[in-house]
C-alpha cells in the first residue's frame, strides 16, 4: 500500500493475530456470501495456526452465532440490540471498529456485498489501515501477510496487493468466488455476547418497516440461462425464462440488457454483477467479453448459443451451438416438453 496510508504510523504487527470475518444475515438466515467468507477465513487462519473470529450483529442472534460456530468459527463475537435488527451503517461500523481495537485481528474480511462494501471502507478508516476491495484470490504467507489478489485492467490482469505496515489487513471478497464453508461436526467454539446500547445519533433515520425486495440470487442456482445483447430485446428473456423454468434454472444476463432496461439489475452476471458457479451455464447471444467471463468462468459446464462461430465465448464453452437463438431455444423447449410427456 502506498500513498496516504504511509503517512499513518505503522502498527505494531506483533500485537495482531487471528482472522476476523464480518457475518451478514437476515433474521435467522445466514447469507451465502458470509458462509463463503467463513470458508476462506478458516483456511487462512488454519494455515498459520490462528483462530477464526466472526462478528455477528443484530437482534436475537443466538441462532446465527451457533450456526457460524458449527461452520468452523472459533470465537463468535455477538452484538445484540433491537435497534440493530436491520443493517445500519454507522452503528455497525462503530461496533466492528470497537471489536477490531479490542481483539486486534491480523486480517479482517467482509463479503463484497452492498452492505459489506458500505462497511468496509468505514472500518478501514476507523482502524487506520488499508483495504483491498473485491478480491478473487486470498492467501497468506509464512510472515502472516495477506496476499490479496483482485482483477484489474478490465479483468485482464490479477494484481496482488499487500498491506505491509498497517493492521488489520483488510479485504472484501467477491460473492460466488470462494466455495462456501462446510459444517464441522463437534467443532468447539465460544460465543462472546454483549448487549449494545445504541447511540441514537448514529442511527440517523428511523426504519418504520422493512419490505424485502424480491431479488434473484443467482449465486446458489445450479443452472443459469443467461441472455445478452444478441437477444435483440426484452422478449428474448421471456423465451429464456420459459426454458429456465422447465429445467429448474434461473435467468441471468450480461450487462447491456440490464442497462437497456430489458431485465432488472439483480440478474446481471459479471464483474459489476453477480459471480456464479452453477453446474450448467447457458450463454445465449453473449459475446464473452472479459467483464462477463469474470462472473461465470467457474461454472462446471458452459454451453454457448451464438450466431458468430468466432465469438470469444466459444473459447470458454464446453458445448458450442452456432445458430440463431430464435431457432435453438424454441426447439429445446419443445424437446424438453415432449420428453416430459
Ligand atoms: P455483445 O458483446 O454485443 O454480444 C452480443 C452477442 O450476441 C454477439 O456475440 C453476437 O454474435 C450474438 N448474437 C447476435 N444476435 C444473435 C442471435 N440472434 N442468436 C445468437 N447470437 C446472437 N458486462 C457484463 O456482462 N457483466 C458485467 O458485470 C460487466 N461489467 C462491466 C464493467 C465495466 C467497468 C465495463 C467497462 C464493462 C462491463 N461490462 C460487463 C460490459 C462488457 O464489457 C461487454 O460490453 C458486455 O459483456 C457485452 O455484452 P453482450 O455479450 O451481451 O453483448
Amino acid at each position: 500500500m502506498t500513498g496516504l496510508i504511509n503517512a499513518i504510523p505503522a502498527t505494531n504487527k506483533d500485537e495482531y493475530k487471528n482472522v476476523g470475518v464480518y457475518i451478514e444475515h437476515r433474521g435467522d438466515e445466514l447469507k451465502r456470501p458470509s458462509i463463503e467468507m467463513i470458508g476462506i477465513g478458516k483456511q487462512l487462519a488454519r494455515k498459520v495456526n490462528e483462530k477464526l473470529i466472526c462478528v455477528v450483529i443484530g437482534d436475537k442472534v443466538d441462532g446465527i452465532a451457533k450456526e457460524v460456530g458449527e461452520y468452523g468459527c472459533d470465537i463468535v463475537l455477538a452484538a445484540e440490540s433491537p435497534e440493530l435488527a436491520e443493517y445500519r451503517t454507522m452503528p455497525y461500523a462503530e461496533i466492528i471498529g470497537g471489536y477490531i481495537q479490542e481483539y486486534k485481528p491480523n486480517i479482517f474480511l467482509l463479503a463484497a456485498t452492498r452492505n459489506g462494501r458500505d462497511l468496509a471502507s468505514r472500518i478501514a478508516v476507523k482502524s487506520r489501515t488499508g483495504i483491498t476491495a473485491d478480491c478473487t484470490v486470498l492467501d497468506i504467507d509464512e510472515n502472516r501477510t495477506l496476499l490479496a489478489n483482485r482483477p484489474t485492467y478490465g479483468e485482464s490482469t490479477l494484481a496482488e496487493i499487500l498491506c505491509r505496515n498497517h493492521r488489520p489487513q483488510m479485504a472484501t471478497a467477491r460473492p460466488g468466488i470462494f466455495p462456501p464453508a462446510e459444517k464441522e461436526k463437534d467443532h468447539k467454539y465460544e460465543v462472546i455476547k454483549k448487549k449494545v446500547d445504541v447511540d441514537k445519533k448514529l442511527l440517523g433515520k428511523q426504519i418504520l418497516k422493512f419490505i424485502p425486495r424480491k431479488s434473484t440470487d443467482l449465486t446458489s442456482a445450479k443452472i443459469v440461462v443467461a441472455g445478452g445483447l444478441g437477444l435483440g430485446g426484452p422478449d428474448g428473456f421471456k423465451m429464456l425464462e420459459e426454458l429456465a423454468n422447465l429445467i429448474g434454472g434461473a435467468v441471468g444476463s450480461s450487462r447491456p440488457p440490464v442497462d437497456l432496461g430489458w431485465i432488472t439489475r439483480d440478474h446481471q452476471v459479471g464483474q459489476t454483477g453477480q459471480s456464479v458457479r452453477p453446474d450448467l451455464y447457458i450463454a445465449v447471444g453473449i459475446s464473452g467479453k472479459p467483464q462477463h467471463i469474470a462472473g461465470m468462468k467457474f461454472s462446471k459446464v458452459i454451453v454457448s448459443i451464438n450466431k458468430d462461430p468466432n465469438a470469444e465465448i466459444t473459447k470458454y464453452s464446453d458445448y458450442i451451438i452456432t445458430e440463431d437463438y430464435r431457432k435453438v431455444i424454441p426447439a429445446l423447449i419443445d424437446a424438453i416438453k415432449n420428453s416430459k410427456k
